[in-house]
């Protein structure tokens, strides 16, 4: 079935704080029905709980995509299109990742807004030197990720993001609906407990995007400075900052 929509051809916003129409719900709200959902919606299929979240927040939800592929947007699209998709485009992606984003924003039925960092690479190397991320990559992330998203999620009661648990150590209690303290918001991880196959089975009923670095020998895909390659049997998040004890951007943290 195809979800094409020619209301969203195209939609690439630059960012900046999302329109405010409506109060939202306060943080003692929001924590009280995460955590009712997160009993009553553990082990419910995964667009049970995205339908959940769409119904629950109306336009005061988004998804969050790190296009390493398109599953979560297209999954959530199902149940409600025209949604939110937030990219946060640091500047330093492979060139592979940002024809997904561009991808999505042609061909599902999501408005893709991609956010970009308060300054470029540019003035970033003037401000804190050359390759921040070589020297302090928490720093880096903060500044180039982590200001970004808060400032994207503003306007929103609650989020999606695509983290499962069979992806690291760090994820493996990744409740499926749950409050997201630092932020005051509920965080909806509809995939949490797919594995890697089901992924792959979803991808292929579906035909949805995926990024091309898959396939070129990459486990997990973030920004090119920070993203390897690994082995065959290799932990996927290996690849990522590798040189450090680093594991996480602190998006999800
Ligand atoms: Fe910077 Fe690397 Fe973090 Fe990207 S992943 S924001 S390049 S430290």
């Amino acid at each position: 079935m195809s979800l094409v929509s020619a209301a969203n051809l195209g939609l690439v916003g630059v960012g900046g704080p999302r329109p405010v129409d409506a109060p939202g719900r306060s943080p003692e709200e929001l924590r009280a029905l995460a955590e009712e959902a997160g009993r009553e919606l553990e082990g419910a299929p995964a667009l049970e709980i995205a339908r959940w979240a769409a119904e629950t927040f109306g336009d005061r939800f988004c998804v969050t995509s790190s296009m390493a592929d398109a599953v979560l947007a297209h999954l959530v699209s199902r149940v409600a299109p025209g949604v939110d998709v937030v990219f946060l485009d640091t500047g330093l992606h492979f060139p592979e990742t940002l024809r997904v984003r561009d991808e999505v924003a042609r061909t599902l039925p999501v408005n893709v807004r991609s956010i970009r960092p308060r300054l470029t690479v540019g003035q970033q190397d003037g401000q804190y030197g050359p390759r921040l991320f070589n020297k302090s990559p928490d720093d880096c992330c903060q500044l180039r990720k982590v200001e970004p998203l808060e400032r994207a999620l503003a306007g929103y009661d609650a989020w999606a993001a695509g983290l499962r648990r069979d992806e690291s150590p760090t994820r493996a209690n990744t409740p499926v609906v749950g409050f997201d303290p630092r932020r005051g918001k509920v965080k909806v991880n509809p995939i949490a407990a797919w594995s890697q196959a089901d992924v792959d089975a979803y991808v292929a009923r579906w035909n949805v995007p995926v990024n091309a670095l898959f396939a070129q020998g990459y486990g997990s895909i973030g920004c090119w400075p920070c993203t390897r390659r690994t082995a065959a049997g290799e932990d996927p998040r290996a690849g990522r900052w590798a040189m450090f004890e680093k594991t996480e951007c602190g998006l999800h943290t």
